[in-house]
């Protein structure tokens, strides 16, 4: 059997880091995690091809070589997926899909031969069973959720790593919240189930072995969601694993707030190198946090609880949403206001859009509100429902909010305002590669000397030399996201 893996294209947005992956000469930010570790399901005599078409075309040539196109998605990739099974059709080439996309909305695709829905640990070795037997059904669901433990290493050699600028470790999947417009609870539960530290640091290794040195994403949606285990058995299994081996990652996850309420904890994560930590503060108004069930940022001083994370050691990247019935008038000159102070400086603000199968979605069809499927895409001044805020009033505010955030003044200023809050741990040592020698060359050029920002760009440089030498290599990294940032919404909203 042959079997193409093929992974639809990210649209241009905040997430997809294009303009800034351009001066590291990568092409894109994560490899398809989901279908290496779908590959390593399969069995072991199938011939597998996989085309990341972030990286590369998806050329007729290979779909005449395939048997089957396995696919997967989330929700933002909707339109590369609808091209795929187009040109799928055209080569005759039969579909079999997976994934988060297809598992929430499956019945909005047609031309799909087989959907290998929920987790694939369940559901994809059925499929196999009934393929082999020659009897394959149109449709494998489960309510079941998988072990952990089953889930096998992903095959990494089925990529080109040095495409890419971090590549991806799970080691948890669903959350012990439970909030309203989120989907990753509906997808995974709310019980946190964790792989075991034998299983994490054989991932590691298998990285290590391939040679890959540098950025590695944690691509839980919660990764404290289990604290206990996590504190007793994966650090310090992670930190005794990198002491070993002199450091060759950084490590970057998603978390909720209550991480800053556990000061072990947020010690736990630096030592084992931690340095980034993406956190959904969602809103800095407490009604709206109420109203989408929010409750662990309710109550409490958010901007003193972003600035322990950046004190410990962790740059706190923040997801803010407008939209909520809750939001006032003001809403715009507040999130302003917490993001300048705050010092995240990769903000993602996002008009807030109910994904199919959320209670938000639940709610708004009982209430005569929804309006269409969401585009997946939060940042490109859809709302796929009926707010209470008047509608123009509401992108009039949303454009204000990103055009002050990352407006080189506002930007720079909070990238200083972030370091002179952050600490770097002395274990941390900057390992000089060809690339970033290269970013920050490309930096002077596009920022420093042709950018609408060359002002404020060297005032950055200048004030990290002389006051947080050990920061520069972050504060041209951060110079560079705000790049673009700035470039995405230029392109898409003005
Ligand atoms: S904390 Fe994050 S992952 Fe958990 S339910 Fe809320 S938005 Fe979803």
């Amino acid at each position: 059997m042959k079997i193409l893996l093929v992974y639809p294209q990210h649209p241009e947005t905040f997430w997809s880091f294009n303009y800034a992956l351009k001066f590291i000469g990568k092409k894109s930010a994560f490899p398809p995690l989901g279908l290496l570790t779908i590959a390593s399901l399969l069995p072991e005599h199938w011939q597998l091809k996989l085309v990341d078409m972030n990286v590369d075309k998806l050329r007729e040539q290979d779909l005449h070589w395939a048997d089957y196109v396995f696919m997967s998605a989330i929700s933002i990739q909707r339109n590369s997926v609808l091209s795929i099974i187009e040109q799928c059709q055209k080569a005759k080439v039969k579909i079999v899909a997976g994934g988060p996309l297809f598992t929430t909305a499956y019945s909005d695709f047609s031309g799909i031969d087989h959907f290998i829905l929920n987790e694939a640990e369940i559901t994809l070795p059925q499929f196999i069973h009934e393929l082999q037997q020659g009897n394959p059904r149109h449709l494998y669901r489960s309510d079941q959720l998988s072990k952990l433990s089953q889930t096998p290493i992903p095959r990494w050699d089925l990529i080109r790593q040095s495409k890419y600028a971090s590549l991806s470790i799970q080691y948890s999947r669903g959350c012990p919240f439970n909030c309203e417009f989120c989907d990753i609870t509906l997808l995974y539960g709310h019980k946190t189930r964790v792989k075991s530290q034998s299983q994490i640091i054989s991932e590691l290794d298998q990285l290590y072995k391939a040679n890959w040195r540098g950025s590695i994403f944690f691509v839980d949606d919660n990764f404290i969601g289990n604290k206990h285990k996590l504190k007793k058995y994966i650090l310090p299994a992670i930190t005794e694993w990198m002491q070993q081996h002199r450091h060759p990652f950084n490590f970057f996850t998603q978390a909720s707030i209550n991480l800053a309420d556990d000061d072990e904890l947020l010690k736990q994560m630096v030592t084992a190198g931690f340095d980034t930590v993406f956190i959904g503060i969602e809103s800095p108004n407490e009604e709206s946090l109420t109203e989408c069930l929010k409750n662990q940022n309710t109550n409490r001083d958010l901007i003193a609880s972003i600035k322990k994370c950046q004190q410990a050691g962790l740059q706190v990247q923040g997801g803010f949403i407008v939209g909520f019935d809750s939001d006032p008038l003001t809403i715009f000159d507040q999130h302003i206001r917490f993001i300048q102070q705050s010092g995240i400086t990769t903000a993602m603000v996002g008009l807030l859009n109910a994904m199919k199968g959320t209670l938000l979605f639940q709610r708004l069809e009982k209430e005569n509100r929804m309006l269409k499927t969401s585009t997946g895409n939060n940042t490109d001044c859809s709302i796929n429902f009926i707010p209470k805020m008047d509608l123009q009033a509401l992108l009039t505010g949303y454009k204000k909010i990103i055009t002050q955030i990352y407006s080189p003044p506002n930007y720079y200023e909070r990238v200083i305002t972030f370091l002179k809050n952050f600490n770097i741990p002395r274990f941390r040592s900057f390992q000089l590669r060809f690339s970033l020698i290269m970013a920050f060359l490309r930096s002077i050029i596009i920022l420093g000397i042709i950018g609408k920002e060359r002002l404020y760009y060297w005032k950055l440089v200048f004030w990290t030399i002389f006051h947080r030498p050990v920061t520069f290599p972050l504060a041209i990294s951060l110079a560079i996201n705000g790049y673009h940032f700035r470039k995405v919404f230029e392109n898409t909203h003005l």
